[in-house]
């Protein structure tokens, strides 16, 4: 209660940064990242992009060393506020390889303490309807897609991999399959990851450049009124936002290209005005932003992790990280 009244004062969006560590004993001799206090960050550009220094304020900052417990702690009231009957919008953004799905997922063969926002929303969320269970029945159910190149595809579908076409709100095509625990929820996301795989060829890791949403909706009926209050979670992990160099690439690839350029710009315009409480948000310029309507805006809570590299080659994608969530901060 006391979080949506701070939240109702500050409004809704929250903006948290990450710093991913080096890699597989890279040095960190020549990181872009000069500094770090609570909710800024301090880039120091090489000489040869400009030189200098350009600072960045966010809600929070999460150094290289910060560990998944710690960059969910600040997520857990959104939780609850799904259970309260609240939408809640979860995005990872950044350029490929910055972290996003070690974010929401964890790494590839994860141990417990490596898990990402997605298990942790998901095993608080049983938690804490657990703890309600004398005031309240929950029913929990979960969807989970793929857009690509402005297409939606189901990613829960056992039997064959279907596209569905439809526009509109909520992808009521797409499957809804009710659990009861968090291990439902792992059986799923690992379903849903072969099924991520399926479409994709070995030298075309569609992953980086698809948007993945994770949909928990959640009912609970007041066990002494029967009132029913719904609430749901979006847990987006967001296609690389790196720039493709449009002299280099044509055909598909520029397409693909073109299409995570427009709806990235598309989630940035709604969250920005949203954010200046702009009474027009321009919700219909991407499939993305079409889907997650609901979500975004009104009573709705989001929250974006914005990833960074800290190589000194990543430093332009850097930059326009940064500057990209600056403006939705
Ligand atoms: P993205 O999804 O943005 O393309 P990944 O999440 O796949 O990036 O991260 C790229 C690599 O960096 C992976 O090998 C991942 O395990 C590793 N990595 C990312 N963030 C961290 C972190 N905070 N701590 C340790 N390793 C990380
Ligand atoms: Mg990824």
């Amino acid at each position: 209660r006391l979080y949506n009244q701070v939240q109702d004062l500050k409004g809704s969006i929250r903006v948290y940064c990450r710093v991913r560590p080096f890699l597989g004993g890279q040095s960190n001799y020549s990181t872009t990242v000069d500094h770090i206090e609570e909710g800024t960050i301090t880039i120091a550009i090489p000489s040869k992009h400009g030189k200098g220094r350009r600072m960045f304020n966010f809600n929070k900052v999460f150094g290289p060393s910060a560990t998944q417990a710690e960059v969910f702690s600040d997520t857990q009231p959104l939780i609850r506020s799904v259970l309260d009957g609240y939408n809640v919008c979860i995005f990872a953004y950044g350029q490929t390889g910055s972290g996003k799905t070690y974010t929401m997922t964890g790494p590839r063969d994860l141990t417990e303490q490596q898990r990402g926002v997605n298990y942790r929303a998901l095993s608080d969320l049983f938690l804490l309807a657990e703890q309600r269970k004398n005031t309240f029945h929950y029913d929990v159910s979960v969807q989970m897609i793929e857009i690509y190149n402005e297409q939606v595809r189901d990613l829960l579908v056992t039997d064959e991999i279907r596209n569905s076409s439809q526009t509109g709100l909520n992808v009521p095509d797409a499957s809804l399959v009710r659990v009861s625990s968090t291990l439902d929820v792992i059986d799923l996301m690992n379903l849903g990851h072969r099924n991520r795989a399926v479409g994709a060829t070995a030298l075309n890791d569609r992953s980086s450049r698809s948007h993945s949403c994770l949909t928990v909706h959640v009912q609970g009926r007041d066990l002494t009124t029967g009132a029913i209050l719904r609430g749901c979670m979006h847990l987006v992990d967001l296609a690389g936002s790196e720039r493709v160099d449009k002299s280099e690439v044509t055909g598909d690839r520029l397409k693909e290209a073109q299409h995570i350029n427009k709806s990235l710009s598309a989630l940035g315009d709604v969250i920005s005005s949203l954010a200046q409480k702009n009474s027009h948000v321009p919700y219909r310029n991407s499939k993305l932003t079409q889907l997650l309507q609901d979500s975004l805006g009104g009573q709705a809570k989001t929250l974006m992790f914005v990833h960074i590299s800290p190589e000194p080659d990543s430093i332009g994608e850097t930059l326009s990280t940064l500057k990209f969530a600056e403006r939705v901060a």
